[in-house]
């Protein structure tokens, strides 16, 4: 449902907030090829969900970002970007089943957990959050609407509460 809207309203909300979805690159773990991994949302302006955690701007792809990202990349801007399917996964790390990302060529679970290893990795290795953001691919551009904006501080602000 909140997939479908999103899809909806996306390209005409000039109120919405610009928002990049990065991606970051990732050798499979299974067939050892390049893929691109939705790594998370990131805001040209301050707004309060990042502000109140200090994430600079910066929302990692996670079950409060997931279905999000997995609505505004259509099968176009993923074959673009080498991007894998975004799908209900099974991992065996976290022994539960979420929306994953998937390698573009075998579609083997590429998991949060790794993810956020690479992310943290790339802020290490570039010095800071920003330099490894510019450092990462943008996978799209796009005006979040507001109530996705809504959205996501209500679910953050749950996850910090
Ligand atoms: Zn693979």
């Amino acid at each position: 449902m909140l997939q479908q809207s999103i899809k909806q309203e996306i390209h005409d909300d000039i109120q919405g907030i610009w928002t990049t979805v990065l991606g970051i690159k990732e050798t499979c773990w299974k067939c050892k090829k390049p893929t691109t991994l939705a790594a998370g949302l990131r805001f040209d302006c301050h707004v309060g969900i990042t502000q109140a955690d200090d994430s600079n701007g910066f929302l990692i792809f996670d079950d409060d970002t997931s279905d999000i990202i997995a609505s505004v990349l259509n099968p176009v801007v993923r074959q673009q970007c080498g991007v894998g399917v975004i799908r209900m996964r099974y991992s065996r790390t976290a022994d539960a089943n979420y929306l994953a990302n998937g390698c573009v060529h075998c579609d083997a679970i590429q998991g949060n957990f790794p993810l956020r290893e690479l992310i943290d990795a790339a802020h290490a290795n570039h010095g800071s959050e920003a330099k490894a953001h510019r450092a990462m691919t943008t996978l799209v551009r796009l005006r979040l609407p507001q109530w996705v904006m809504h959205e996501l501080e209500r679910r953050v602000g749950d996850a910090h509460g």
